[in-house]
């Protein structure tokens, strides 16, 4: 076999989740449907939510001119293409998993257990949760992405719960609500029939908004309730968590949002890039068929309650390079930083030498990347994995935007 280059093109893999945007709408889709030699089509009526180009099992991507999966590649040159740091730190694979999201409906409300439980749900049951490690995770958007993300404060929370039909949810002598009595209220909310859960939703519409509005909660609040309910069932108790005890934001392209291991989220529209500790591992509660919901206690237990999962601490500033072009998204948490560069037309400069590997997809304009004694074309879709301590210059022929995962 001749030996592997430290800078080579990927292709990527899209998948058909209903939530996801349809058709050529689905910029996942659209990005990757440009990698050459690859014989992937877009169909109007399907659905287009992820692209993934990491070397996790699920959705590998491949090397383009060979085709081998980069897991395969990876294996047998780990020293060169991920580096000793990676390798000891992290093991034999890419230490993140990277994803283009298009979102065209609410995702499952959920959260991603934490290492050590990750480890027991993994030993018990490993075909549904098939990793022993963590998924904190980060999104960035690219366009306008609205998500209900961490918790409200509970002084917000707790005056809606004096709605009658919400009152019972709250344990008997409850004077100031803390941790314990939102955990309480969720589980007892996933818990609730279907006719509680409607005449909850019945008694929320019946409120004033200017009231509503006083505790904190958005003005799109009737609006959210009334979309939620029409993308899954009425009666999805989850909708009911996301909009009395979460918080609802809409990001604008290049704002980034950090969900910590264990952080309760759902996100329900717009493109993102993802990127997350590599594992596949999720609990749901709602916002999903019926079938695919796990336990209301194993959910609640598992909730993190507390300042990092606060709704108000889970943006993630960007910090801008010294360079002028790139933009750093660096979460609390060692595997990986996400990196944007926005390059000028006729720019060409050095970009990276990482001690780790990094994926770069590129997401608009022309150019070229240049590593390793090559020069590889750049147009949007156009997916690379570059080996660490790879001195890596980029060349801008037109506006280029590209989004980096990458151990620094
Ligand atoms: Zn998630």
């Amino acid at each position: 076999m001749a030996s592997v280059s430290r800078l080579f093109q990927l292709s990527g893999t899209c998948n058909n989740y209903p939530w996801g945007k349809k058709g050529h709408q689905s910029l996942a889709a659209e990005l990757c449907k440009n990698t050459p030699g690859t014989n992937f089509t877009i169909n109007d009526d399907d659905y287009y939510s992820e692209m993934w180009f990491g070397d996790y099992p699920d959705f590998p991507a491949r090397d383009l001119e060979t085709g081998q999966p980069l897991a395969v590649l990876l294996k047998s040159n780990e020293e060169k293409l991920l580096g000793s740091y990676s390798v000891e730190k992290f093991g034999k694979n890419l230490p993140f998993l990277p994803k283009i999201l298009s979102i065209g409906k609410a995702l499952p409300l959920q959260i991603h257990p934490n290492k050590s439980l990750a480890a027991k749900l993994h030993e018990k049951d490993p075909e549904k949760f098939s990793d022993t490690n963590h998924k904190p995770e980060i999104a960035v958007a690219l366009s306008q992405f609205e998500l209900f993300a961490g918790w409200r404060d509970l002084n917000q929370i707790s005056p809606m719960f004096n709605i009658p039909s919400l009152r019972r949810f709250v344990p008997e002598g409850t004077n100031l609500w803390n941790e314990e009595t939102l955990r309480n209220v969720v589980r007892e909310l996933l818990k609730a029939d279907e006719q509680t859960i409607q005449k909850i939703e019945e008694e929320l519409k019946q409120q004033s908004l200017e009231d509503i509005q006083k505790l904190g909660y958005p003005s799109q609040t009737f609006e959210l309730l009334q979309r939620l309910q029409s993308q899954y069932s009425a009666t999805d108790p989850g909708l009911l968590i996301a909009i009395l005890c979460m918080k609802f934001f809409i990001l604008e392209p290049g704002e980034a949002m950090f969900i910590p291991a264990d952080g309760i989220h759902c996100y329900l529209s717009g493109d993102i890039v993802e990127c997350m500790a590599r594992s596949n591992n999720m609990l749901a509660s709602g916002l999903c068929p019926v079938a695919d919901r796990d336990s209301a206690d194993l959910f609640s237990e598992t909730l993190k309650i507390d300042s990092s999962t606060q709704a108000d601490n889970l943006k993630l500033p960007a910090k801008a390079g010294k360079d002028g072009y790139t933009t750093v998204y660096q979460p609390p948490i060692g595997e990986f930083d996400v990196v944007r560069v926005d390059m000028p037309a006729g720019k060409e400069d050095s970009v990276w030498n990482h001690k780790g590997p990094t994926l770069v997809i590129a997401i608009s304009g022309e150019g070229a990347i240049l590593g390793d004694g090559k020069e590889l074309a750049v147009k949007p879709g156009f997916i690379f994995f570059i080996a660490a301590a790879t001195a890596t210059k980029l060349r801008a022929d037109t506006d280029l935007q590209i989004y980096a995962a990458a151990l620094r």
